[in-house]
């Protein structure tokens, strides 16, 4: 089965070979909030192989803090980012979930970036949260279990 998305003017579109994604998290950091627009970011982690586009993805590449490449892919007419790759963690891509076509189905898995968050934005007790980054192995138990 496969997952399909796209950006909103409709001319690039994306699927993803998953019955279901379940690795969904919300980044609350000032980042985030500035390249959304918005309070905070909705992730879906998939592998990289099981995504693929159509339609005009352009690609630009920017070095984050910690030194590491990451690659953003937008739609070449609207620029709408919709996913991105980074070369510290090779093999998976970060979706940015809203462009998912049934996001109204997905449930964050864990929020990050905490100390920053919208004072507004009232998270769920019973879902991970972590001031800043996750520790890496704790993070992937919880998007992965
Ligand atoms: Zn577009
Ligand atoms: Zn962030």
């Amino acid at each position: 089965m496969t997952i399909e998305g796209g950006c909103r003017c409709g001319a690039t579109r994306y699927a993803i070979a998953a019955d279901h994604i379940d690795a969904i998290y919300c980044c609350h950091c000032t980042d985030c909030q500035r390249w959304s627009g918005s309070a905070f970011s909705e992730q879906a982690v998939v592998r990289e192989n099981a995504i693929s586009a159509t339609g005009p993805v352009i690609e630009f590449t920017l070095t984050t803090p910690s030194g590491a490449q990451s690659h953003q892919r937008a739609c070449g007419v609207c620029h709408n980012r919709l996913w991105n790759s980074n070369s510290s963690r090779p093999g998976i891509v970060t979706v940015r979930a809203g462009t998912l076509d049934h996001n109204r189905t997905l449930t964050p898995r864990a929020h990050i970036w905490t100390k920053s968050k919208q004072p507004w934005v009232v998270l769920p007790n019973d879902v991970p949260a972590f001031e800043e980054n996750a520790p890496i192995a704790e993070f992937t138990a919880i998007l992965t279990r």
